[in-house]
């Protein structure tokens, strides 16, 4: 495991406190690398009390606009959920999500995604993720306080680190890298014109068919290789339905 490539990202966080909390908790556990998505109210003096001795982590915390900008060079991506969402994703708990991520971390760029208190993530932020999270609670109350959500994951990380024994992950010996969050994002945009394009996608009642096809290529991770042949083809296709529209 390799903490500097891991990066706790919380979205639009409302309560400045939380913040705080979640910077004492990665202190506590070893990681280092937070990345708030437009915070609703911050710097703030509640975060500054909450993270108490871990003050260091909260000035180096990167503030993005946008989800894009925060995970755009993360070749991993896990999304913390609290409730199962519409379209099922590949999910595990905790503490096999640690796993995954320890292992990936090694030689790759890795973001665990954090919601809003209210709201959670959104569908379309839980679309962008590789593996989704749960923390398995009680039923009668399923949804954490952000910071111990944070304080959970990362303890996890930390046994498995004190271990030493997380290994690598079955695709260590890829010999092209994984392609990150923002050239993924890319891919699909040009997959969904094309769609529309060759008339397959109707953007009247597109229904779940982008998420579908997210799920499909977020599962297997494509290298960077196999994007630029998929981009290859997309483009391909535009020009031959281009020219039988002629
Ligand atoms: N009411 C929201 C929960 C928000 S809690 C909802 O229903 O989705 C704020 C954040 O803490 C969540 O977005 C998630 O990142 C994390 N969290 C809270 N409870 C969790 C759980 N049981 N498993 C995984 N993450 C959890």
């Amino acid at each position: 495991m390799n903490a500097e490539n891991i990066d706790i990202v919380l979205v639009n966080t409302t309560h400045s406190g939380n913040i705080g909390g979640v910077a004492r908790a990665m202190k506590n556990m070893g990681l280092t690398r937070l990345t708030l998505v437009a915070p609703l109210k911050y710097p703030a003096p509640e975060a500054v009390w909450r993270a108490a001795s871990a003050g260091e982590i909260l000035e180096n915390a990167r503030v993005v606009e946008t989800l894009d900008e925060a995970i755009a060079e993360c070749q991993f991506v896990v999304g913390t959920s609290a409730r199962a969402r519409r379209i099922p994703w590949p999910i595990q708990d905790a503490r096999q999500c640690a796993q995954r991520i320890a292992q990936h971390s090694a030689t790759e760029r890795v973001a665990i995604l954090f919601g809003r208190e209210d709201r959670g993530l959104l569908n379309e932020e839980l679309q962008r993720c590789n593996l989704h999270c749960h923390i398995p609670t009680h039923e009668a109350y399923s949804s954490l306080n952000l910071a111990m959500a944070v304080q959970i994951v990362a303890y996890e990380l930390r046994m498995l680190q004190m271990g030493g024994q997380e290994g690598l992950p079955e695709d260590a010996d890829w010999d092209t890298p994984f392609s990150k969050a923002e050239d993924m994002s890319r891919f699909y945009e040009h997959l969904e014109t094309t769609l529309v394009d060759i008339g397959f996608l109707d953007p009247a009642a597109p229904k779940q068919l982008m998420p579908r096809l997210n799920r499909l290529f977020n599962r297997v991770r494509l290298d960077e290789m196999e994007l630029n042949i998929l981009r290859g083809i997309l483009t391909e296709t535009q020009n031959a339905a281009s020219r039988s529209k002629n």
